[in-house]
């Protein structure tokens, strides 16, 4: 398999080639993330200890007992396209409930400048599902409105996650926690005419197809890229963090669905497992993206990282 790294692994880079497709990191937050059990209820002090010669310091910090994380959005470019998957937390943003997320200002344009693309550059973003930290660069703040940050840009989003976060209709359930991400994230980009709402099957480039992924949210998806050169999968928040390989049954508090987000969980880690598929999720700290080893049973599934540096 081909695998090249890019010259610079840095805060916005973490450049690789898979056949004619390059992928870059592009960066909104690395550094702490929130408690272990305040993310993760079933987090032991035994399950970090068990993996701590690769665990920690760079995923777990057991003196803060907090997690590790980073938030950011990954750039393929294919011989045809800039593709942006999923746009971080964005800046000016009102969220009061995550001070991490609130009003911030945060050079990532310069980064995704560093990054090689320009906002106009950008002909398509995909969001793996609407959480706050997926799709506030989707929009920024001109003289006092949200405008799509990506001038030139078609936004695919998928019928069924629209429709979860759509609070026009009539029998959407409100969340204060998610209080104004569809109004100043979403909106904005349907009003300016870019958004496009397509199924799961849909395939882009003949090379990028979103794939369900349900139960992060009930409209999650994972973006499957296959190459000459490789194949990997973009998997949003099917997997937050690390310590959820060897322990897979480890949910998140923002899972909608825990059931099934565990489901879609083994269903992802066992396809890369069987077919040395690179996972490139959201939230990995450094180095980012793994390939996945299986090492539990049909009883206890269990999975390592095979880190990609
Ligand atoms: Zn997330």
């Amino acid at each position: 398999m081909m695998l090249r790294h890019a010259m610079d692994v840095n805060r916005c880079g973490c450049g690789l080639r898979l056949g004619l497709v390059e992928i870059t990191r592009v960066e909104d937050y690395q550094g702490p993330g929130l408690k272990s059990t305040g993310m993760f209820p079933d987090f032991r002090p035994e399950m970090w200890q068990a993996q701590k010669d690769w665990l920690v310091p760079a995923f777990y910090d057991p003196q803060e007992d907090r997690i590790r994380t980073s938030i950011h959005s990954w750039l393929v470019r294919t011989p045809h396209h800039t593709i942006l998957i999923d746009s971080c937390i964005g800046n000016h943003k009102e969220r009061p409930v995550d001070p991490r997320f609130h009003m911030r200002n945060e050079p990532w344009i310069e980064r995704l400048a560093r990054a090689g693309a320009k906002p106009e550059d950008i002909d398509f973003v995909m969001c793996t599902h609407f959480h706050a930290d997926h799709v506030g660069w989707n929009t920024r703040l001109e003289n006092g409105r949200w405008v799509p940050s990506f001038p030139n840009a078609k936004y695919l989003f998928t019928k069924k996650e629209f429709a979860r976060w759509d609070d026009r209709r009539p029998d959407y359930v409100h969340r204060e926690s998610e209080r104004f991400i569809f109004a100043d994230s979403v909106l904005p980009v349907v009003e300016a005419g870019q958004m496009e709402l397509v199924d799961e099957g849909y395939t882009l480039d003949d090379a990028m197809t979103v794939e369900a992924a349900y139960g992060h949210t009930p409209g999650h998806i994972k973006i499957r890229l296959r190459t000459d050169g490789g194949h990997a999968l973009f998997c949003g928040d099917v997997i937050h963090h690390p310590i959820q390989l060897p322990y897979p049954k480890v949910y998140s508090v923002f899972d909608d669905d825990p059931v099934q987000a565990l489901q879609t969980r083994l269903d992802v880690l066992d396809n890369c497992a069987a077919h040395g598929i690179l996972l490139l999720p959201t939230h990995f700290a450094e180095p980012y993206l793994c390939r996945i080893d299986s090492v539990g049973t049909a009883q206890e599934p269990s999975y390592m990282p095979i880190w990609q540096r």
